[in-house]
């Protein structure tokens, strides 16, 4: 497998540290609020890759933490804590504000079809870790103590930014975005960042600990290093994250794992470009966002929006607009059209010649994951599928190769996972079909409207009828 590894701005050929096992460590949500759909992309392709992996035939263990706690609303170590904050202004406690969005996204992601992480992993629950951390750094003389907390001193870091490739030169003068807002005059170097703040003296914070500084709350950069490092050891394979991560968060975790260890942290960096809404950044702060729950409040399936995902290369930007989901819910619906027309098919004996589509698949993701390209080769077998349903008839050999092939197909895509049509639709539609037959067809259209109404769809043959899961509410 070939990967765009953000550390050396090339595709490289992956090689896992231990040839058998992959170590994947992605930072997860702030769970302030609902995650947005940009987020999500973001949260997809990772799934998307594990997936590969898994294909290409190795255990994947994958880490992802979840932020309850210390992600300030400015990169700059000032501001106020995203949790607190919106605690408050939901008067509910930060704690419980917390859960419930963990929750949420939870939900969320299992509604995309992303496999969970073996380990999800709080920051509240890896204080102890954090500090352990901290220490390290104190010993090896990475740190200083000002006003506000303790922190990392970049200077002592020689290679600090290496992550940043052509734009180092820009972070270390500062005038890269996640560095500008309020300079504290105390700091030591521009980059500079907090490992752990003190809670405010005038100000009871909800979330604070003791510490060997004194009471306060972690930084947001440590909880990544002390989490992976806990679940996936000082040096290991791939971290991910959204490109915005690359500076400051991702170039400060290299910064304290590195110097805290004394090792080198992650091999491979995977990161995932934005999701647009109107070609600008969707982001909370903006207030352009969108969840899924507005989407599905539209009518629209979440797999819908996990194939718009799979089309567009994790490395482009991708611009949302609801006629594009609409299209990806259509194609959606074609799809299963085809993959249950299949097995009504006259079976012959004649023998037909099929390309190799699980080998080609398999290329396209081992190429920087180019999950486009694998879905233009799966498009391309069901028109082969089609052309047998238009004929009305398929080989044997064809036919014994295709649950197979599908089921390949759907490891990484994730999009065609069976679903059970219940007993009432069922009858519903047999009692239509009946009407039809019987020229009630007023009758027949409402039934077709009610089954429609229950999140259903029948498709009709001249002798048969399908029904299929509503992808989107318009009704053709
Ligand atoms: P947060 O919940 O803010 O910590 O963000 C979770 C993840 O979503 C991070 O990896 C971000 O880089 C990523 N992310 C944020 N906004 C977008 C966006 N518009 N498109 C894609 N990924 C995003
Ligand atoms: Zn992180």
């Amino acid at each position: 497998m070939r990967l765009f590894n953000t550390l050396s701005r090339r595709v490289e050929e992956f090689v896992p540290i231990n040839s058998k096992e992959v170590r994947l460590y992605s930072c997860g949500p702030t769970v302030y609020d609902f995650a947005h759909i940009g987020n999500l992309r973001y949260f997809t392709n990772v799934d998307l890759l594990k997936r590969a992996l898994l294909l290409e035939g190795y255990d994947v263990k994958h880490v992802m933490n979840i932020t309850d706690v210390g992600h300030l609303t400015s990169d700059a170590d000032t501001g106020e804590d995203k949790i607190e904050r919106s605690a408050e202004k939901a008067r509910m406690s930060a704690w419980d504000l917390a859960k419930m969005y963990t929750q949420y996204f939870l939900e969320d992601i299992k509604e995309l079809n992303i496999i969970y992480p073996q380990i999800i992993c709080k920051a509240t629950d890896h204080i102890k870790e954090m500090i352990d951390m901290i220490r390290k750094l104190e010993e090896k003389g990475f740190t200083y103590r000002i006003g506000d907390g303790i922190y990392y001193d970049t200077s002592k870091f020689p290679s600090y930014g290496e992550l940043l490739g052509k734009e180092r030169e820009k972070a270390l003068s500062g005038a890269l975005p996640g560095a500008r807002v309020e300079f504290n005059p105390e700091k030591r170097n521009i980059n500079d960042f907090a490992l752990w703040k003190f809670s405010p003296k005038d100000k009871k914070r909800q979330m604070e600990w003791d510490s060997p500084w004194g009471v306060g709350f972690p930084g947001w950069h440590i909880e990544c290093s002390a989490m992976s490092t806990k679940y996936l050891g000082n040096h290991f394979d791939i971290h991910a994250g959204g490109v915005d991560l690359i500076f400051p968060h991702h170039t400060n975790e290299i910064a304290q794992s590195e110097a805290a260890n004394s090792e080198k942290f992650v091999n491979y960096w995977f990161h995932v470009e934005h999701l647009l809404i109107n070609n600008k950044k969707m982001s909370k702060s903006e207030g352009n966002y969108l969840t899924l729950r507005d989407l599905k409040n539209k009518g629209f399936d979440p797999i819908a929006f996990r194939l718009m995902i799979i089309d567009h290369h994790y490395r482009n930007k991708l611009n949302f607009t609801f006629e594009k989901l609409e299209k990806y819910a259509t194609t959606l619906e074609r799809f299963d059209i085809t993959l249950k027309t299949i097995p009504l098919l006259e079976e012959t004996n004649e023998e037909d010649y099929l390309e190799d589509y699980a080998l080609a698949f398999n290329n396209a993701l081992k190429d920087d994951l180019d999950t486009h390209k694998a879905l233009q080769i799966f498009s391309k077998y069901i028109d082969v599928l089609n052309d047998y349903i238009f004929k009305g008839r398929i080989p044997r050999n064809i036919k014994q190769k295709h649950f197979q092939l599908i089921s390949h197909f759907n490891k990484v895509l994730g999009i065609l996972d069976e679903y059970a049509i219940p007993e009432e639709i069922k009858a519903l539609a047999e009692k239509r079909y009946q009407h039809k037959k019987a020229g009630l067809l007023e009758e027949a259209d409402k039934i077709r409207e009610e089954v429609f109404n229950k999140g259903y769809k029948i498709i009709d043959y001249s002798n048969s009828y399908l029904i299929i899961k509503r992808r989107y509410n318009e009704l053709h």
